[in-house]
């Protein structure tokens, strides 16, 4: 159960898989076969901490799907986990992946904790144990199951797990492949950190691209003057604001943990952070409003909320108060069911997160075959580029007898950097995913969503890797 004892979020992403898999061709034993967990593991240790008290840590790791392996899905920190939630979460992975072409199975992790009761040394412990209890069974591996960050956890987390990982196995020369979202100089890759929120930005930039659906919105197309509301300025969060900002975006609010705020003119997301180091808090932000509780940014007017903080905010009761036109899930199920059919009877477009927050796992994707091919993107063809490019624009401008202008002549000689070929990798994927759903839906009428379009995509391709696969023996 999540959140309230009656809401199982497991139950909801097979609700939302059932719906969907009417509109598809699947035998119905193989769509039962999609839709089950294939593994959950639950265990139970001890940590001793610092003032010598020991405490027994619940932990989960759950592997939805071994269609395509290794399995692939963060680990998070929290005292929300449960079962339940970390099986809806693994089970969303397949589906994000197949929706991404990520060659990967759903998994999730969950620790049940809260962080910020511990030290450092405490967590650096309770991570290492977890990671010793998934070693010894096999429930990590390059090429079993690979975990990454998720809430509550980063790179700090994922440098300890390679660690722990890479000393129990000395001779695996892929050691460094057994989870993502490591710091750079432990083998990550430049870009994994902002990707998700990255990736949240770019499907939402070809959405508001879309002509069609932003004239059925009463809205202009791009990116540029539409007024934002984030909740959560955690990794997704924060990013996701500071692109939108970036491309000329009004965020006109942010709700957090602590409470939340409105500025109708912007609010600097870079400056905010730096307040809420300095104060603890996002409240009394300089030229913005205090709400009255930390709920309340949801309900302000404005073009696309994104809930980045957890799942089940936006439920029955808030939902028939929601003002925005376009709400971009960059949490993973942060709306319930009840709230789902609430906002479709409102007109509202629900873009979801199954598929738009994929920017973590289609990076982790890179970042794991950085490390299976043990080098830099961009490493051997950079100075090649660059030396070609020169020699191409010289020619050229030799022929026409005239010089390029000096910022095209900066850009054209450029030699791709690993940041470059990663964001590229990025947006290449988040727009094919967003057009590939858009057209299921737009080709079958009586889909009634965007989230319901995104799994028959999903479902389609799982079902046709195991219908290919063959059942075993
Ligand atoms: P995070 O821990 O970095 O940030 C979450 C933020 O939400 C924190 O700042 C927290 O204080 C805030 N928060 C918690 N409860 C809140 C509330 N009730 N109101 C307002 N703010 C609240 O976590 P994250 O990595 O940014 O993950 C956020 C969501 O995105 C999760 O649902 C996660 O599963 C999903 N997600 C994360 C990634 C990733 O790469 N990190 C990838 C895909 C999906």
């Amino acid at each position: 159960m999540s959140n309230n004892d009656n809401y199982s979020f497991f139950t909801a992403v097979e609700n939302s898989f059932d719906k969907a898999a009417e509109f598809t061709k699947w035998d119905k034993g193989l769509l039962e076969l999609i839709k089950a967990c294939n593994a959950v593991y639950r265990m139970r240790f001890p940590v001793k901490k610092e003032d010598g008290s020991i405490e027994v840590i619940e932990a989960y790791r759950v592997q939805h799907s071994h269609h395509k392996t290794p399995c692939k899905g963060g680990i998070r920190f929290s005292m929300a986990v449960n079962q339940d939630e970390v099986m809806a979460l693994a089970a969303l992975m397949t589906y994000k992946c197949a929706i991404v072409n990520v060659p990967f199975g759903g998994g999730k992790g969950g620790i049940k904790i809260d962080p910020k009761k511990y030290t450092p040394y405490e967590l650096e412990k309770i991570t290492r144990r977890y990671t010793t209890e998934l070693i010894k069974k096999n429930y990590i591996g390059p090429a079993l199951d690979v975990p990454a960050p998720d809430y509550g956890t980063g790179e700090r987390e994922m440098a300890w797990i390679v660690d722990t990982y890479a000393t129990m196995h000395p001779n695996d020369i892929d050691a460094a492949g057994c989870v993502t979202g490591k710091p750079v100089s432990q083998g990550g890759v430049n870009g994994r950190r902002e990707a998700t929120g990255l990736g949240v930005f770019f499907g939402l930039k070809e959405v508001c691209n879309m002509e069609d659906r932003m004239r059925k919105l009463g809205l202009t197309t791009g990116v540029a003057g539409k007024r934002i509301v984030v909740q959560g300025l955690g990794n997704v969060g924060f990013h996701t604001a500071k692109f939108f900002q970036q491309a000329g975006a009004i965020v006109v609010g942010i709700a957090e943990f602590e409470g939340s705020i409105s500025k109708e003119d912007g609010i600097d997301v870079v400056a905010l952070v730096e307040h809420r180091k300095r104060t603890g808090s996002i409240l009394d932000f300089p030229g913005a409003i205090n709400l009255e509780n930390n709920g309340a940014a949801l309900e302000l007017d404005c073009d696309i909320l994104i809930p980045a903080a957890l799942e089940n905010v936006i439920n029955g009761q808030n939902a028939p108060r929601v003002k925005a036109k376009i709400i971009g899930e960059a949490a993973n199920g942060p709306l319930t069911p009840e709230a789902d059919e609430i906002l479709l009877k409102k007109g509202i477009l629900v873009v979801p997160d199954m598929y738009l927050n994929a920017g973590g796992v289609t990076v982790s994707y890179f970042e794991w075959l950085k490390n299976l091919s043990h080098v830099r993107y961009g490493r051997l063809e950079k100075r090649f580029n660059e030396n070609m490019n020169t020699r191409i624009l010289k020619e050229m401008e030799a022929l026409t007898g005239k010089r390029a202008d000096e910022k095209n002549r900066s850009f054209i000689e450029h030699g791709a950097d690993e940041i470059d070929l990663v964001h590229s990798g990025l947006e290449e994927t988040m727009i094919n995913a967003t057009r590939e759903i858009m057209s299921e839906w737009e080709n079958n009428e009586k889909i009634p969503d965007m989230r319901t379009a995104a799994y028959v995509v999903a479902i389609n391709k799982v079902a046709t890797s195991y219908a290919e696969l063959g059942i075993f023996p």
